[in-house]
């Protein structure tokens, strides 16, 4: 069993669990945990990719503007961690926001789809 939100396999499990790690439940098919944890998962990581973009520049403006050994530390010290911040978290931004897009359009199925094939 593969989780359509986050294609975690679970085939490996010996029981069959009834929520994913993501949040969607494999029972009801519901999508909306999933959703609201990869909100939350998105938006910090937004947040951190954008500090460590002000981090990156303001790192480069005080090496241009500053003048001293220890401006030039300082800034440097501001540039790597700021690159640091934005290759950490941009992959799982960019992650997150595919796997919500993924949990929306699950969502918006509709319902006849999401009880099983036509018994015959
Ligand atoms: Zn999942």
């Amino acid at each position: 069993m593969r989780c359509p939100v986050c294609a975690t396999d679970w085939s490996s499990v010996a029981a069959s669990p009834t929520r994913c790690v993501c949040g969607y439940s494999f029972a009801t098919g519901d999508a909306s945990l999933a959703i609201e944890t990869l909100k939350r998962t998105h938006r910090s990581t937004v947040r951190r990719v954008v500090g460590g973009v002000a981090m990156f520049g303001g790192g480069l403006l005080s090496f241009v503007l500053g003048a001293g050994a220890l401006s030039t530390l300082y800034s440097f010290v501001f540039v790597l961690a700021g690159a640091a911040l934005v290759v950490r978290n941009l992959p799982a931004a960019v992650r997150a926001s595919g796997q919500m897009r993924d949990a929306r359009a699950l969502a918006k199925l509709p319902a006849a789809r999401l009880l099983g094939a036509p018994r015959p």
